[in-house]
Parts: structure tokens; C-alpha cells; sequence
């Protein structure tokens, strides 16, 4: 993974791993009509990256439902020294 930010500017960087934090809603796996498991998980799980230019990165993502295309959803958003920030969305799923 590189930083979007520096990606965009043309700039190389090294990126720091910082904390990652978990919601803690409640969810219930299911098996439908047809017998086939569904884990529609809400939980979004936050990364947090520092680059050495000074932006903070923070993936947001859920989990993907392995049956349907539940979820699977990444979000990236960068902060920079500035504080401008930007998000870009992006889909895993179908
Ligand atoms: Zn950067
Ligand atoms: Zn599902």
C-alpha cells in the first residue's frame, strides 16, 4: 500500500501502521431460504497510516458477506497537514 496522497502528487513516502479500531454492533450470520450462509457483519474496521509527508490515512472497511454482495465496501481518506482532506470510495464488491 502506498499513501494516495503522495501517489496523487507524485511523491514517495514511507507509511507508518497506526491503530485500527473495530465497531462493536451485533450481528447474526444467517442461512437463507436456500440453506446458504449470509454474515451480513455492519462493523466497520478504521486503519489509521501515517506517511512521513505528514498525511494520515484512515481505511475504512466492512467485511463482505461470502454469499451476496452484503457489504465489502473500503473507503479511503487522507488528512494532510493542511487538513484538507478527501475521501475516495471504492467497492470490493460486484
Ligand atoms: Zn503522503
Ligand atoms: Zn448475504
Amino acid at each position: 500500500m502506498t499513501c494516495v496522497k503522495c501517489k496523487e502528487l507524485g511523491q514517495k513516502s514511507v507509511l507508518t501502521s497506526g491503530y485500527t479500531t473495530v465497531t462493536a454492533m451485533y450481528f447474526e450470520p444467517f442461512y437463507d431460504e436456500n440453506g446458504v450462509f449470509h454474515s451480513h457483519n455492519r462493523n466497520v474496521r478504521k486503519s489509521t497510516y501515517n506517511c512521513s509527508n505528514g498525511h494520515a490515512i484512515v481505511v475504512s472497511s466492512t467485511a463482505m458477506c461470502p454469499s451476496c454482495n452484503f457489504g465489502g465496501q473500503e473507503s479511503v481518506s487522507v488528512v494532510d497537514s493542511n487538513n484538507n482532506s478527501g475521501t475516495l470510495t471504492i467497492n470490493l464488491g460486484e
